[in-house]
């Protein structure tokens, strides 16, 4: 029998349209299907992730047997990992897909340098995003830091391929030994805070298809005027899917593209890839603001307030309703988020990086890149970001975008019966107030932000 080569799965749990996988198939040679665990990076894989990925690999698992395969789990350091698997089974080659996450890229060059004098080729193949980090380009040949220029840029390129057939059969590599997944305890016991999630999702390259197939069925018709109405299914909900890759965003992109409706959705999906675009492009981005000047940013240390606001209880109906759905769901609406992100940077004056930590923690699609890149934009120390001096006000949010207070209701069960005129400012009513003053939080953020720049905000 010919050397095996390794298929090393990444942040691509499917086996639809993945391009290393096919690859791998393609040498004609048997393939060792392997997903590590590894958990030394400075952002391991949050608690609402941990329980995702249990289940996105159990269904994989699935998949892979049904095909006479098996794919074999190793949980440590992925620079340790690989190597040794290849000394286990003699492998020739390596496939894996490539990743923006800069731990990620920084173990690739490690293995592949662990590799080179073995012989052993790495190869690593686009299998998250539409377009290659370093093929988008400026005219003058450099990275984008503005969305707009970057969408259209995007757009001008040859379309993204044609997604790839799913393998029929898996040749069947020698046997390796492989950890048990339930010995990984990825889910929760002891409490079991899942049962939310377990009601909410069906993770996995099955559930992936489905939810695409229920979007462009019902809410795609409506996107472009609906997506930004919290109550109800309006988006596609592929988000966490797309994290662990259960679906490719080139499916995604084909199986919308050329609809009438479609222009606005695939805009978002280049949203996600402008994020992947930053974090390869700025490693530091879920460390350290890209304006230099939020640097020596005053930000509050107030750890009551940051409870209040993580567990939903600061008194503004929108941000506790959105708190709440996140905690329960592992997923909060886009318009939601960034309504409650507002509130936590500009009205408590609380560092970004301790939302992006909450968010990183209960986000089922808790994702490096669109996570750090949507928090920086939403503090104002983003590239292409929201000028700080422009705070979303909660309460008119609120009245915007759920004027019936339908989703507050949801949430917020002991405002149910709240008249629709003061659901989002109860305390109008004879409430209690919220946890700040909206507009003595307001003031302090806008002196904040004088006080960075040396100068008073812009009017
Ligand atoms: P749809 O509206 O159906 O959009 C389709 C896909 O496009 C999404 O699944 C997503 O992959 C992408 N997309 C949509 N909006 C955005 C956006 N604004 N930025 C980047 N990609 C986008 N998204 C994550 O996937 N992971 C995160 O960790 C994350 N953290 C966020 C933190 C903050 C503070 C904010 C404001 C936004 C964050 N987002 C994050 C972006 C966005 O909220 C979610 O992608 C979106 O709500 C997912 O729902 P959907 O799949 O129904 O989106």
């Amino acid at each position: 029998m010919s050397a095996p080569v390794i298929l090393w799965f990444r942040d691509d749990l499917r086996l639809t349209d993945h391009a290393a996988l096919h690859a791998a198939i393609a040498t004609k040679q048997p393939v060792v299907l392997v997903y590590v665990l590894d958990e030394t990076g400075p952002f391991p894989p949050g608690g609402a992730a941990r329980w995702w990925l249990h289940h996105s690999l159990t269904s994989l698992m699935r998949d892979i047997e049904r095909r006479d395969g098996r794919l074999i789990l190793r949980r440590g350091p992925a620079v340790d990992v690989i190597p040794s698997l290849v000394g286990e089974t003699g492998a020739s080659a390596v496939f894996t897909g490539g990743m923006t996450d800069p731990h990620a890229r920084e173990t690739d060059r490690l293995v592949a340098a662990a590799l080179a004098p073995r012989d052993v080729a790495f190869h690593r193949m686009r299998t998250a995003t539409l377009f290659g980090p370093t093929q988008v380009r400026t005219k003058a040949g450099g990275p984008f830091g503005v969305y707009t220029p970057f969408s259209r840029a995007c757009l001008e390129l040859p379309p993204p391929r044609e997604p790839l057939p799913t393998p029929s059969a898996l040749p069947t590599a020698p046997a390796v030994a492989s950890d048990v997944l339930a010995s990984w305890a990825l889910c929760p016991t002891k409490p079991d805070w899942a049962g939310g999630l377990r009601q909410s999702w069906s993770p996995g390259e099955h559930g992936a298809l489905e939810r695409l197939a229920r979007f462009l069925s019902g809410p795609a018709v409506h996107y472009a005027e609906r997506r930004d109405i919290p109550a109800g299914e309006n988006t596609s909900l592929l988000s966490p899917h797309l994290r662990f890759g259960e679906i490719s965003t080139n499916q995604i992109y084909h199986a919308a593209a050329g609809r009438p409706d479609s222009r606005k959705f695939i805009q978002e999906l280049l949203w996600r890839e402008f994020s992947h675009h930053l974090l390869w492009h700025h490693p530091t981005l879920p460390d350290q603001p890209l304006r230099a000047d939020f640097a020596g940013m005053k930000w509050r240390e107030d750890p009551e307030a940051l409870k209040a606001w993580r567990r939903g209880r600061t008194g503004v109906p929108i941000v506790d309703a959105g708190m709440r759905q996140l905690w329960e769901t592992g997923w909060m609406h886009n318009r939601v988020r960034m309504i409650v992100a507002s509130f936590l940077v500009k009205h408590l004056l609380i560092d970004w990086r301790q939302g992006q930590a909450w968010f990183w923690d209960t986000l089922v699609d808790a994702d490096l890149a669109n996570n750090a890149a949507s928090w920086q934009w939403v503090a104002g120390c983003g590239a292409d970001a929201a000028p700080f001096f422009r705070i979303f006000n909660p309460v008119l949010q609120g009245q915007k975008f759920d004027p019936d207070g339908a989703y507050v209701r949801r949430y917020v069960p002991e405002l149910a019966h709240m008249p629709s005129a003061h659901i989002h400012a109860p305390w109008q009513a004879g409430g209690p107030p919220p946890l700040v003053d909206l507009a003595i939080g307001r003031e302090r953020a806008l002196s904040a932000f004088a006080g960075m720049r040396g100068k008073g905000p812009p009017s």
